[in-house]
């Protein structure tokens, strides 16, 4: 049985598997980047470990620094949450070689299913339809005209390692489709190393049902409901709600048994969700995630499950607590993804320290968050801040229990995606459950939602304050308590809570004298001009990224670009000058 788990991750995800390891006696570990070291994972941990580096891969996706915090740590278990390793069959393997248990699925169901091109073939083994596409990689931009040409336009190029929104085109006639294709692969392999890619019949107005699965070591696997995620941008999730509005029971349980089909299909074992667009009384196959989801919550909800419990005790070789047959699902729930992103200007990453938060609380209510007051959420990582999830025995209940809830939380000092939610869960589409993929960035205007100031919280005035200062000794972290004069605590040492930094707006990008300046802070990943080119007014002029997203700052005006004060890999905070056009 395990009794010390180490948690590859950070932000809330970390705090959610800890939370259970906590309630089930286990002792968890953490494991944090330089930046991270005080962060709110760390501090819930029962023990945490530095890998040191600051971005992902040279801290949350260094396999050397994880397994040394493995072994220092003695966990007998390794929990990798979402993202980072959870998908990685490599890592998976590298955890079990040390006789350290994964908890998570065979590394040979992560392999069938991480390659969208073979999970779509398993899945038509285990004979379930997949959205009408094609199951060879792309030789050339013939094949898409060949293929939009027969199933109809649009089609979808996609990425067979794509993830994340990350890798898939549109392509809306056969004059897009040489450009389509380039721009997939090159975002493929700058993305994922691999440019392989497939086509699929790009359905118009599709919801994204998916199903939650579990599956023992003893030949079990359990379908316990759907959830909906429709509401949606760039083709990433931003609402899920279970169960799904207006889906019938016999649906339900087509689609719960297709799932299981699946699973069964790849030898699937834990936690797993089978993604699928349902349009027109007809559902397709997507794609399996071999791992905890985000949205787990919500079926957390309506079925009364821990689900990493559940992932737990499969690994432990225990069979499900549940069968089939003991599955209940009761009232709904919905979760809103409070991200650190502006709605107001198209969900723009906006990284930044929470000068101060109040969170929701009373009946039918949980706040899974990765940050507290005082937290700097970082350009270098997700831009999930929490996840505000309720329950109610009905839809309508589930939702105005929601904007109750939203009104509750406040989050100063960066822009958060909880006035868009505002917006959405008093839309009469939504309320109807009349809403698709796209229906979030056709129907909404969220450019009227105004920015939530950036207010400083005001510095206390105390003499003596006490301080929490994490120290390290070996690698080990500890924390200690110490009495420091208040501006002492919130100058220069490491870990003051209630730092107010006051930031920059986010929005303005330029000006009349043909300064560019950044709208966020980010890393610069590349330079599209040079001094002495000319450039049009909209004209893209580098790539910034933040928090996983690239963003295109582009030219105010037309002009000659006089100076280019940012190289390629520095990182700049908003408000600074990168491009000078004359
Ligand atoms: P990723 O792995 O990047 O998350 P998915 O294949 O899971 O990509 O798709 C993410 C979202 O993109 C879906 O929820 C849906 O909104 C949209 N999408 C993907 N494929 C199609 C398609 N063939 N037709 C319409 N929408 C699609």
């Amino acid at each position: 049985m395990l009794s010390k788990i180490l948690i590859a991750n950070r932000g809330e995800i970390a705090i959610r598997v800890m939370r259970t390891c906590r309630e089930l006696g286990i002792t968890s570990v953490a494991v944090y980047s330089e930046l991270d070291r005080d962060a709110a994972h760390v501090r819930y941990a029962d023990e945490a470990y530095a890998l040191g580096g600051k971005t992902a891969a040279e801290s949350y996706l260094n396999t050397d620094a994880i397994l040394a915090a493995v072994k220092a740590s003695r966990a007998d278990g390794l929990h990798p949450g979402y993202g980072f390793y959870a998908e990685n069959a490599d890592f998976a393997r590298a955890i079990s070689d040390l006789g350290v248990t994964w908890i998570g699925p065979p590394p040979e169901a992560i392999e069938i299913m991480g390659d969208k091109i073979s999970a779509r073939r398993a899945a038509g083994r285990g004979g379930v339809v997949s959205v009408p596409g094609t199951l060879d990689p792309i030789e050339n931009f013939n094949d898409v005209i060949a293929f939009g040409e027969k199933v109809g336009w649009p089609v979808a190029i996609k990425a067979a390692y794509g993830g994340g929104g990350k890798g898939m085109k549109v392509v809306h006639d056969a004059a897009g489709a040489q450009a389509g294709l380039e721009s997939a692969e090159r975002e493929a392999q700058a993305y994922f190393g691999r440019s392989e890619a497939y086509l699929e019949k790009y359905l118009t107005n599709p919801r994204h049902i998916e199903i939650q699965i579990i599956a023992d070591n003893h030949g079990n696997v359990v379908w316990l409901g759907e959830r909906d995620c429709s509401v949606q941008r760039r083709h990433q999730k931003l609402v899920e709600e279970s169960p799904g509005a207006g889906i019938d029971e016999a649906t339900r349980t087509a689609m719960g048994e297709a799932a299981v089909q699946v699973a069964r299909g790849c030898g699937y074992v834990n936690a797993g969700t089978i993604e699928m667009l349902y349009e027109n009384g007809e559902f397709y196959f997507l794609e399996m995630n071999t791992r905890l989801q985000v949205e787990h919550c919500v079926t957390e909800y309506v079925t009364s499950l821990d689900l990493v419990a559940e992932q737990i005790r499969i690994a432990n070789g225990e069979p499900l607590s549940v069968t089939q047959e003991l599955v209940v699902r009761r009232g709904h729930s919905i979760e809103c993804r409070i991200n650190a992103e502006n709605p107001a200007k198209g969900f723009l990453p906006s990284p930044g320290t929470i000068n101060r938060m109040t969170v929701p609380a009373g009946p039918g209510v949980r706040w899974d968050a990765g940050y507290e007051e005082g937290d700097a959420v970082s350009q270098y990582y997700d831009n999930l801040v929490g996840k505000l999830v309720v329950w109610a025995p009905d839809r309508d209940s589930a939702r105005h229990r929601m904007l109750r809830a939203l009104k509750e939380l406040t989050i100063d000092g960066i822009h958060t995606t909880k006035p868009a939610h505002e917006l959405i869960l008093a839309h009469p589409d939504f309320a109807a459950g009349k809403h698709s993929t796209r229906w979030l960035e056709e129907h909404v205007d969220m450019s009227a939602l105004e920015s939530i100031s950036n207010a400083v919280a005001p510095v206390g005035t105390e003499d003596l304050a006490p301080q929490v200062l994490p120290v390290e000794v070996d690698g080990r972290r500890f924390e200690v308590k110490i009495w420091m004069p208040e501006v002492v605590a919130n100058g220069s040492s490491g870990t003051p809570k209630k730092n107010p930094r006051p930031r920059a707006a986010t929005s303005a990008v330029g000006n009349s004298n043909g300064t560019i300046s950044a709208p966020m802070q980010g890393t610069i990943v590349r330079l599209l001009v040079k001094a002495g080119d000319k450039v049009d007014s909209g004209q893209a002029l580098l790539v910034l990224e933040a928090m996983k997203m690239e963003n295109h700052v582009n030219a105010e005006h037309g002009g000659t670009v006089k100076e280019i004060r940012v190289s390629e890999g520095e990182t700049v905070t908003a408000g600074d000058t990168l491009v000078v056009i004359e």
